[in-house]
Formats: C-alpha cells, structure tokens, sequence
C-alpha cells in the first residue's frame, strides 16, 4: 500500500469565510520530506510529462528528501520562475500529479496517491523566498539591448525575468494601476498571499526591470512607438481580459455582473475593504454565480464571504450546466467550495434575468439540462429539458463562463496577425508573431489557459528574443 500521503494543512471552513486570508497554509519541513518520501523515483518519471515547462521534478523531489532545498530551488527555477505561486495556484490534478505513476491510467484527475508536487514546489519556492535565495545572474552582458514587455501577467513577468537575467534592458507596460494580471485582479488573496505575489514583483525590480502602469500600449503609445523609442523587441503578454456573456434576456439588468468586473472590484480595488478602500461592490441575500471554472469558483467563494463579512446568512449558489466532472476547475476549489457551503445546481441553465421595477435582477428563470454526447472540447453536452423551467431566487448575478481577448492594442497594430477570437498568431516554435520582432505569449496565444503554462510560452517566447538579439551583434 505504501506511506499515506500528506495533506496539506488548511484553516477550517468556518473560519475562513469571515475573511480573505489564505486558506491553504502548506507544508512544514517535517510534511515536506514525509510526502517527498513517498516520491518512489521511477526510472523514467512520467510526472515530468504532465508539467507543461518540464520541470525536473524527480530530482528536485530527491533534493528535498536530502534537506539540500537551496538545490531543490534552482533545479525548479530552471524551468519555472515562480515556484511559490505556481505551488499554490497550479491544476497538477490535470498536470504533473495525473502523470504520476501512482495515478491509474484511465482515472480523469490525480488519484488521490499521486505525489503532492505542487505542495511540494510551494514548500520548496517558500523556503526561496524567507531565504532570499536569489536567481542565478546574466551570463553574458546584454545591457545594449532593450526589450518591451506589454503586459505584467504570468507571461509578461516571466519574459521580463528571462531577459533580466541575461542583462538585457527590460521595461514592463501594465495598463492597470498595479501588476500581476490575473494574479493580482482574478485570483483572490485567500488562494495566493499577495505578499509571495509582491515578493516575486520586487525580485524582478532587483533584476533592474523597470515598470510603468496606467499605459495602454495600443492607446497610451503604440507598438510602432515603442520601436521608434530604441527598443529591439516587444513581447505581448496581454491576457484574456473581455469578458464572455450569455447573451439572454435581462443580462444589462443592475447587480448582473460579469466575473471580470466583481472581482477586479474586490481583489485588485480592494472592494472587501471597503468603506476604507473606495471601491464599493454590492451584496444581495442571495447570490448566483454562473460557470464552473476556476473563474466561477473564485467569484463565488468571494460572493460567500462578503455575505458572510457583510453579516448576511451566506447563499451563494453556481449554476452549472454539466456535471461535476465535467467542470474545469482545480478539484481543490472546488471541494474548498463546497466546505465553505457553497451550493452547487447542476445540470442547470439559465435562460433569463428578471428585473423588479426599477431595473435590478430579482430572479433567474432556468431550465433543466442532461448530458448528450461529447461536444468538441470532448466534454458531454449538456442539453435542455423541455418544460423544466423553474425560478431561482437572485439579487445579484456574476456571470463566469470564460474569457477572450481584449482588442485594443491588436486594433491598432493591423501588421500583428490575430485569429477569429482575436487571439494573436505566432510560429509555434519561436513565438513570433506576423510582425518581425514583436513576440507574444499567454492567454493571448490560443485563448485561456493556465499560469504555467502562459510562462511556458514566456519563456520559449525568451529564448527566441534572445538569439535575435545576438545575431544581430
Ligand atoms: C479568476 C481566474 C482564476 C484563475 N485561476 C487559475 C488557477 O488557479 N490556476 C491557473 O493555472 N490558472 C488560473 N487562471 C488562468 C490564469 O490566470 C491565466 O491563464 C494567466 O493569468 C494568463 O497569464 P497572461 O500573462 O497571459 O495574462 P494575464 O494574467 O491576463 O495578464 C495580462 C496583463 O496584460 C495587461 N494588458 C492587456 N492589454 C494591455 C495593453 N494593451 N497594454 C498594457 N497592458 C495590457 C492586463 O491588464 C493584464 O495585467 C485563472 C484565471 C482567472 C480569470
């Protein structure tokens, strides 16, 4: 049967509701190396399949069982700049940990055996930053060359970092008012500590990295500016930030909000703070959340605490059209939703908003769904039930069914190519896009992914910057 493994210690449901604290405390050093202990180090390590940068994760594993985390650090930091929040926010139920050999072949997520890697790596990226450990420095001086980076997402900061370290001269464009995309504005602080966040951030100043918010490159300046200005490349990192709606009846009703706009209200405005911070956002008795990702699992452990913050009984409810299985949210979130007393209606639909007079949502008509066959993302249809229409009780609806690409700087540089969706085309292999020398990687590449896997395309988009610059000397 071999060791259990370890679970990573967590606050308890009740009390975590009453504020944004993060609720997943991690490893200590005596967890660490009893679960690294369980890593049985196959001789050919399929978990490094399932990381989407190839982490060595075998030998980091081995160096934490050795207590030697210093190497365990570097041995990640070589494929992941951000070990501390990939740690915490990574899906390795759909990567590493369902690559793992004690996974079964056919199960659909990391059974329950596979080695916690992803806690691992946190306990590992933690021990980086309360040691100060810091990354290995420029190999050869590239100080002549100067690269913009639009966009302080995953992407972008792991772009800069690459080229900073090689001692290229990088300017990061953030067009909100503070970094980190959808770390800082859609990922609530209760599941990354904005201190690891703004840790990372500053790392990345020592490196000399100069950034500049509130610009709007396709608006504050444009890309071809951007060339006039000196600077040899540009990397997009810009996200899938325009929001996706459903488009039924009563969706421009008041407190019907996309995901986008509530939690960029709480998490980057500071809205649960107020009436200290000046962002208000508003709470109803019953709060409905539509979608089932991570985007919709965030909106609505947000929903719940504000209720609960707020002295309101919690009633947050997603709305779901598939099953369970079927939802791509981390598994994690979702049990910690469920925890937290979220209630989740299933093979559910809505299919219109109903306003009271003067114009706010008071109810949401809904009609039953089953699952049909697969549809092309693979997962099964879900597919309406005449005559099952109910009503659902509602004063404030968060809309969190995806997310696409936001236009404007693509609008207004017609030589970088972009799909149907508006994502931005790119070789594969360098992760250039139409117009020479402006790379770009991220959400913005094949639409909403995951973290790791937007610095994955960073990174390849680096090494792409890098060997340009050097053919030119
Ligand atoms: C709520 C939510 C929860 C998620 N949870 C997870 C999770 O648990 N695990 C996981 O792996 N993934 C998760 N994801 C997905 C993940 O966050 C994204 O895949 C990742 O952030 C993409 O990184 P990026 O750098 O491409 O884009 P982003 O993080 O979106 O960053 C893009 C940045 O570019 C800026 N920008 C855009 N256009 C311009 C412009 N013209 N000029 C200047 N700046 C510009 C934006 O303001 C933004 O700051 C989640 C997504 C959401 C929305």
């Amino acid at each position: 049967m071999g060791k259990e493994p370890v679970r990573a210690r967590e606050i308890e449901a009740k009390e975590r509701i009453k504020g944004f604290d993060e609720v997943v405390v991690g490893y200590s050093e005596e967890e660490a190396l009893k679960e690294a202990s369980r890593c049985i180090q196959c001789e050919n390590p399929t978990c490094i399949d399932g990381c989407p940068v190839g982490i060595d994760i075998k030998k980091f594993i081995s160096e934490i069982t050795r207590k030697d985390y210093r190497s365990a650090y570097f041995t990640i930091l070589e494929k992941n700049n951000f070990p501390s929040i990939c740690g915490r926010v990574c899906p390795a139920e759909y990567q590493c940990s369902k690559t793992c050999v004690f996974t079964k072949k056919n199960e659909p997520f990391a059974s329950d055996r596979a080695i916690k890697i992803h806690f691992l790596e946190r306990f590992v990226g933690d021990y980086g930053i309360k040691n100060r450990l810091k990354p290995k420095g420029a190999k050869e001086d590239l100080s002549r060359f100067k690269v913009a980076i639009v966009g302080s997402g995953p992407a972008g900061l792991c772009c800069a970092g690459e080229l900073a370290r090689r001692g290229v001269k990088v300017t990061v464009m953030e067009g909100l008012h503070d970094t980190g995309g959808v770390l800082r504005y859609g990922i609530p602080p209760f599941r990354l500590d904005r201190k690891v966040l703004d840790f990372e951030i500053d790392s990345l100043r020592k490196l000399d990295v100069d950034i500049i918010t509130n610009c709007v490159v396709g608006k504050t300046k444009t890309v071809y500016e951007l060339f006039d200005q000196g600077y040899d490349a540009v990397f997009l990192g810009l996200g899938a930030g325009a929001p996706s709606f459903l488009g039924i009846p009563g969706e421009g009703l008041c407190n019907v909000y996309s995901a986008n706009e509530f939690l960029t209200r709480v998490n980057l405005m500071s809205a649960y703070k107020f009436p200290k911070y000046h962002t208000p956002v508003n709470i109803g008795k019953h709060m409905v959340v539509i979608g089932g990702g991570n985007t919709a699992m965030d909106a609505a452990r947000v929903a719940l605490r504000l209720q609960k913050m707020n002295g309101i009984e919690p009633d947050t409810t997603i709305l779901y059209r598939r099953t369970e299985i079927e939802m791509p949210a981390r598994r994690l979130e979702i049990e910690h939703a469920k925890e937290e007393g979220i209630k989740f209606k299933l093979l559910v639909k809505p299919v219109e908003f109903e306003g009271d007079k003067e114009g706010f949502v008071k109810n949401i008509k809904c009609l039953k769904c089953e699952l049909g066959g697969p549809d092309s993302s693979g997962r099964r249809r879900p597919i309406e039930i005449k005559g099952s229409e109910f009503i659902l009780d509602c004063d404030i609806a968060v809309i969190a069914i995806g997310l696409k690409a936001n236009e404007v700087l693509t609008k207004a540089t017609p030589e970088v190519k972009t799909d149907k969706w508006g994502d931005v085309t790119v070789d594969a292999e360098t992760m250039e896009s139409s117009m020479k020398n402006v790379y770009a990687g991220g959400d913005i590449v094949g639409g909403e992914g995951t973290v790791i896997e937007a610095m994955g395309m960073a990174k390849k988009a680096a090494q792409s910057i890098i060997k340009r610059l050097l053919e030119k000397t």
